[in-house]
């Protein structure tokens, strides 16, 4: 049976998933930590619960993919490199590119290093991700799935800005979301749970972790979604700021005496957001026990974090002219039922109400209550599966 190994790689580190195809088992995954600085970390875990790891220095991706091979031998999770018959690489930009998943090929490979621009972190290691595994395995089949292409979908009247037209034509000033992979495996999930066709319904699909987005599914296709030219935008996140007037950010430079707009664009990533208006964390679970115990910040972050979140659900509504049903996934969506009923328990106009029996903490499934016109759904997402599929899909006509 085939095997098919999933990468996901970042600046300093690489995960990955090997999969059996066509039955999508899991057979091992790992993560490679601190790529190109010492002690690097080097974790697998496989078979019944096992787990190796190791610290050593890893200086680079191609050693981290060699490692990874090595090990996979090693621990006896495959016998032979062959038995790996496809590698899917996440990569976060396709711009406007991009708009279904593609064998990655040299003219591809330069295609997404060129847009690095609109994603300068992300593209640049992804591309060392697939270059890295093109050194090792120079004659496996190698697939780029893009983190913006479900939402290529998007009309232009939700993704030009009302800017001069010039700037989208020379420039590509526009939104294309992101989370892309999960709000499509979501929706997909929804529909086979509530019995009907994907081009039958219309849905919103909340993903809501470290990074969060909201999105608006009509019959199967992103027709709009929070995240915009980059996962800076949209609802409050973690860290990240999400939607904010830009003239604030040149009065902020000059009140601050920041002058560099990389800090000023680095603090609205990395230091606003929850961990920014609680002074606290980014981590939700911290927030919500600080809020227990009375801190007020923590209640306003609470707060201000769902309200963003219900107003988006609510545009949504009209973007859509109604759905069918709300899906809640990633690590506060599925785990955190304080959140869902926050957002949704004063959203009650719209015909939609929670049965708080049914939205236990770790909740799956339907969790409306049976005359809720509008299903509430709680779907735990798997994007990394969406890899391999896609990897099975365009195999044969590399
Ligand atoms: P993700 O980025 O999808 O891994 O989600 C990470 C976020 O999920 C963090 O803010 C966590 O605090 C949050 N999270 C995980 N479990 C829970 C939980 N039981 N209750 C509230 N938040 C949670």
């Amino acid at each position: 049976m085939a095997k098919t190994i999933s990468i996901n790689a970042g600046s300093s580190s690489l995960k990955w998933q090997l999969y059996q195809m066509p039955d999508e088992k899991v057979l091992a995954k790992g993560i490679v930590e601190r790529i190109g600085l010492k002690d690097s970390i080097f974790t697998v875990k496989y078979g019944n619960g096992e787990k190796f790891e190791i610290i050593t220095d890893i200086l680079e991706h191609d050693l981290a993919v060699q490692k990874l091979l090595e090990a996979l031998i090693q621990l006896k999770i495959i016998t032979d490199y062959k038995e790996i018959t496809g590698v899917g690489h996440r990569i976060v930009a396709g711009g406007e590119i991009f708009k279904e998943s593609v064998v990655i090929n040299d003219d591809v490979l330069a295609k997404i290093e060129a847009l690095a621009d609109l994603a300068p972190l992300h593209n640049s290691a992804n591309a060392a991700g697939i270059k890295a595994f093109k050194k090792v395995l120079p004659d496996i089949v190698s697939v780029g799935v893009f983190d913006t292409a479900f939402h290529a979908t998007m009309p232009e009247v939700a993704y030009r800005y009302g800017i001069p037209k010039e700037y989208y034509e020379k420039h590509q000033a526009r939104k294309y979301g992101a989370h892309g992979t999960s709000h499509d495996y979501v929706a997909n999930e929804a529909a086979k749970l509530l019995g009907k066709s994907v081009t039958d319904l219309k849905l919103i699909t909340a993903h809501i972790g470290n990074g969060a987005s909201i999105t608006a599914v009509c019959h199967g296709k992103s027709i709009d979604t929070s995240m915009s030219f980059t996962p800076l935008a949209g609802v409050m996140m973690g860290t990240r700021s999400g939607d904010l007037d830009p003239s604030l950010i040149p009065y902020l430079m000059e009140k601050t005496g920041i002058s560099d707009i990389k800090e000023m664009t680095e603090i609205l990533n990395k230091k606003s957001g929850l961990l920014g208006v609680s002074g606290i964390s980014s981590d939700m679970r911290e927030i919500i026990e600080a809020r227990k115990s009375g801190n007020s910040d923590a209640k306003l972050a609470f707060d201000m974090f769902s309200d963003r979140i219900r107003k988006y659900i609510a545009q949504y509504f009209a973007v859509l002219n109604g759905a069918d049903a709300v899906v809640f996934t990633a690590g506060i969506g599925e785990n955190s039922n304080w959140v869902r009923s926050e957002i949704i328990n004063q959203m009650t106009w719209f015909g939609i109400a929670i049965d708080e029996v049914k939205n236990v903490a770790r909740a799956k499934g339907i969790i409306s209550t049976e005359d809720s016109k509008v299903k509430v759904l709680v779907i735990p997402t798997d994007e990394e599966l969406m890899i391999p599929r896609d990897v099975e899909k365009l195999k044969n006509y590399s």
